[in-house]
């Protein structure tokens, strides 16, 4: 187990290996397990008083889920506990219906993750929840214009998906504190090593898929969150029949341990990557928040403590068969949806489509994902693909 004092790079080594779950090996063993198995009725009275403290119900998970729960919820200071969920997409609806009643209204960024909107479009919709779109770059005192009585939730993704503007978490989430409402993150691109978002919001996501799995091999999401909310979000997982395979649960808290390291070598080989385009002739903006040309930067200088893997460029000509040409003749980068693995990818994408607020670049977008190879190696892949564009 982990301190408090311990800084992050100990706390992914040491967070959630508790002896009695681990039994002295390094690390816990996969409990497979739907039945729990009681000693007495006496027992079972007792253990129902408190289904969530212990051995209870495979749903409700065992040592290896609770160790990865434990680990999350270690690397963000104040946080009362950790739900896991099958996917991103998971954690993200479920929490939301476990703040949402009908009626009710939901603050969302207009630069989030398309299934977040299609959730909001489809089942809140459904549910009597209104969605509201603002834009990603709107302060505080812009988003308050929005809040009426009937507003529960604020709904931040920072940098958003595909365009990547950085928001300003710190002053949107004490705006909503200070109105009472509920504020959520998907905090997938920067994990709480580059962000540690609980500092700010009352529930913070992840895609683990991405840069806590690492290899590329398991679908997971999280939902970590402070006192109060957490119960809430529990109690809704709960009730929908959530759970998460030990397996997975493995997996993932085995891609956790070595977070740390992946993630600096995401960084150097996404700013080599991109400092490179930046000076191709081919290219316009370099949509990464360590550049100046991307709507935010100064909030990421302040706010996080690096930058990960992923971003976006525009190429000048719109032309989408060209763009196609250049992703076509890239041998190192996959062409496929995820990122967060150790391999690159390269993706063509058309945010304009998908936002209410339309302030996007024009020519054509390709977004990257760099993994852990030798960030010179992908140079000269791009550049023997550029002469094809
Ligand atoms: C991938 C992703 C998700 C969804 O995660 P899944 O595990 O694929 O369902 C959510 N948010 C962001 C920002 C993502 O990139």
């Amino acid at each position: 187990m982990s301190d408090e004092k311990h800084r992050p790079a100990t706390k992914l080594v040491e967070a959630g290996r508790r002896k009695e779950w681990t039994q002295g090996i390094v690390n816990p063993a996969v409990w497979r397990a739907s039945t729990h198995l009681f000693d007495s009725c006496a027992h079972l009275k007792e253990a129902s008083k408190n289904p969530n403290a212990g051995l209870y119900y495979g749903r409700r998970g065992a040592p290896t889920q609770w160790s990865l729960a434990e680990a999350l919820t270690e690397l963000e200071p104040g946080a009362a506990g950790t739900v896991l969920y099958p996917s991103g997409t998971a954690a993200i609806a479920q929490s939301l219906l476990a703040l949402l009643h009908s009626g009710d209204k939901l603050l969302m960024v207009d630069s989030c993750y398309e299934p977040t909107r299609v959730f909001c479009a489809t089942f809140l919709k459904r549910l009597g929840v209104e969605t509201i779109y603002y834009d990603p770059l709107a302060c505080a005192d812009e988003v308050a214009t929005l809040i009426t009585p009937q507003t529960k939730a604020l709904f931040l993704e920072s940098p958003g998906s595909l365009t990547f503007e950085v928001q300003d978490v710190p002053g949107l989430a004490a705006m909503a504190r200070a109105k009472g409402i509920t504020s959520l993150i998907d905090n997938t691109w920067a994990t709480p090593l580059l962000f540690p978002a609980l500092a700010h919001v009352d529930i913070s996501i992840l895609a683990a898929t991405k840069y806590v799995v690492g290899h590329s091999d398991v679908m997971i999401g999280s939902a970590t969150a402070r006192a109060g909310v957490f119960e809430r979000i529990r109690t809704t997982a709960q009730r929908l029949g959530n759970c998460l395979s030990p397996d997975d649960a493995y997996l993932a808290a085995r891609g956790l341990r070595t977070m740390g390291v992946r993630l600096k070598q995401h960084e150097a080989g996404g700013l080599a990557v991109a400092r490179w385009l930046a000076e191709r002739p081919e290219v316009g903006r370099v949509l990464h928040p360590a550049f100046p040309d991307c709507a935010g930067h100064e909030l990421w200088q302040r706010d996080f403590l690096g930058s990960s893997g992923l971003f976006a460029f525009e190429l000048k000509t719109p032309d989408a068969e060209a763009r196609a040409r250049l992703i076509d003749a890239l041998s190192l980068f996959g062409i496929g949806f995820s990122w967060g693995g150790f391999e690159s990818l390269a993706l063509p994408i058309d945010p304009q489509s998908i936002r209410a607020h339309a302030k996007w670049p024009t020519g054509a977008l390709v977004r990257l994902h760099i993994g852990i190879e030798d960030s010179d190696d992908l140079i000269a892949d791009l550049d023997q693909a550029f002469a094809k564009l």
